[in-house]
């Protein structure tokens, strides 16, 4: 992460940014500050989620380096630099990059403002998936299939593996919150703070209005995922899918019922602890490794009555896995922690498409796409993917090694280095 680019920064004339996870957005500031001063092109959402995540991650590369005992990965100054280049594009709009090269962003339904990319020259186009939404989404219209490109680099995250239940995942939720609200303790979900936590206040709110679960108090207690709500807000009108809009114009607010407490403050966090009863507390981290959910951990898991409802990816290791697999006990934040509450999984609420998902959208780019390469992932799961586009579809897939280069002339893809 802290060496330096392979390529020469300065030489690059502009960048395209999908998307605002920050494994897309996290070394942007790091190609300002070795010398890249073309122009960021990016959707408006997607602008204002990377101000709101580079901001965020700034403190915490400082820290890391202290620690470390080295140069921080970037500072502000890079952050406003990198900031400045940004020029918002949307959806369907073909950009001129220079003399018969353009490019065309379509949206992906992964994350608000997500965007995969379309390149064209006289003879030959290119598109790039990054990451595809798990389609269909409960706020994104689904994702666009790229129709007019010869070669097609795909995302491959979960080639091979099927995720999701997605027909029964608000039944699920529900019946899971009833019977963990029943209980009369605390519910905790864990959450990244980006389109899970805007997902989960939307169906919770749901739910209460329709008297499906019983009215409890919710607390947001992340001022991150308080700020990302807000933008999520503030392009719900011209984003979310037809549908929604529709609620949108009833409702006024999706992200906004009447049980719930927006906590950004420290103090309103802690006081949080102190409310008797049942209650639903979504808070990051996502995969319990730190952030205001431990503090609620610490104090709820060894509640019999407590419920910790896991919504998300849990990497091998973490807090989140070790709970998710059963584990009794518990260290958080340096204290070892008894486990009796109950912790739940629930499935079907993922970002990314998985094997099935993955396999109709490149059969949703036929006929002209002659050609897939597989990226992104474990190498596995990009052969699997491969190996399926190559089988059902009938068009040629490569799983390319790291630092290969491939040219694209009409509807041949070859490699060159
Ligand atoms: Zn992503």
């Amino acid at each position: 992460m802290y060496e330096r680019f392979p390529y020469e920064a300065e030489r690059i004339s502009a960048l395209l940014l999908t998307h605002a996870h920050l494994d897309h957005v996290g070394r942007c500031p790091k190609l300002v500050k070795e010398g890249f001063s073309g122009k960021a092109y990016m959707t408006e959402p997607t602008r204002d989620l990377a101000e709101l995540i580079l901001g965020d991650s700034v403190g915490i590369l400082r820290e890391e380096a202290r620690q470390k005992g080295i140069e921080p990965l970037y500072e502000e100054r890079d952050v406003e630099r990198f900031l400045s280049l940004i020029e918002t594009v949307p959806y369907g709009k073909e950009i001129e990059l220079g003399d018969n090269f353009s490019f065309r962003l379509q949206n992906t339904g992964h994350i608000l403002g997500s965007a995969s990319v379309r390149f064209k020259t006289d003879d030959a186009s290119l598109g790039i998936t990054s990451d595809l939404g798990n389609s269909p989404s409960l706020l994104l219209p689904d994702s666009e299939p790229i129709t007019d490109a010869d070669a097609i680099v795909i995302e491959s995250v979960y080639g091979d593996r099927a995720v999701d239940d997605k027909e029964t995942r608000i039944p699920v939720f529900r019946d899971t919150l009833k019977e963990a609200l029943t209980k009369g303790g605390a519910v905790m979900i864990p959450a990244f703070s980006m389109e899970r936590t805007q997902l989960m206040l939307y169906e919770i709110g749901n739910l209460m209005s329709a008297k499906e679960i019983p009215p409890v108090p919710v607390y947001l207690d992340s001022p991150l995922a308080i700020s990302v709500t807000e933008i999520y807000k503030k392009y719900a009108k011209d984003y979310f899918k037809k549908d929604v809009q529709g609620e949108l114009a009833k409702e006024g607010d999706l992200f906004n019922f009447p049980f719930l407490s927006m906590t950004r403050a420290r103090e309103d966090s802690e006081r949080i602890s102190g409310v008797d009863g049942p209650k639903i507390i979504i808070a990051g981290a996502g995969m319990s490794h730190g952030g205001r959910i431990g503090m609620h951990q610490i104090r709820e898991l060894p509640n019999k009555n407590a419920t910790l409802l896991i919504v998300g990816y849990q990497a091998p290791g973490s807090p989140g896995r070790l709970l998710q697999d059963g584990a009794k006990r518990i260290r958080l934040n340096g204290k070892e922690v008894k486990v009796r509450a109950t912790v739940k999984t629930l499935h079907g609420w993922s970002a990314h498409a998985d094997r099935d998902g993955l396999l109709s959208y490149a059969e949703s780019c036929l006929p002209r796409a002659k050609t897939f390469l597989c990226t992104l992932g474990e190498p596995s799961s990009a052969r699997f993917l491969a190996q399926r586009i190559h089988d059902y579809l009938g068009v040629r897939a490569i799983v390319p090694e790291g630092n290969e280069t491939y040219e694209i002339a009409g509807d041949k893809v070859r490699k060159i280095k």
